[in-house]
């Protein structure tokens, strides 16, 4: 796992980030939601960012592709290709938490 900073979010100065690596512009996710509510028309880009919300309240790095694709359209294979990875560890994180608990 990379390190992980916590750090207030850069517009309410008020909520801590978690982030795996510095920058100066987290955002927490109450700050950042209004720009992930567009609306996606690509079916299939639909279906890629139909994730549990609490992933994007986790996860400021798919938020940021989220509000990326929101804003340009468009996304890098490399940047698909890290956000189906981020899904799938916190996929994985989750499965082994609630084992865990039994
Ligand atoms: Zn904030």
């Amino acid at each position: 796992m990379p390190v992980q900073y916590k750090q207030k979010c850069f517009r309410c100065k008020k909520n801590y980030v978690t982030a795996s690596y510095r920058n100066k512009y987290v955002m927490c996710h109450e700050c950042q939601k209004g720009e992930l509510q567009g609306e996606i028309k690509d079916p299939e880009m639909k279906k890629f960012f139909d994730i549990p919300e609490e992933f994007y309240e986790k996860n400021s790095f798919l938020r940021d592709i989220k509000a990326n694709y929101l804003r340009y359209e468009n996304l890098s294979e490399r940047q698909i290709e890290a956000f189906k990875e981020t899904v799938e560890k916190m996929k994985e994180a989750k499965k082994k938490e609630s084992k865990d608990k039994k």
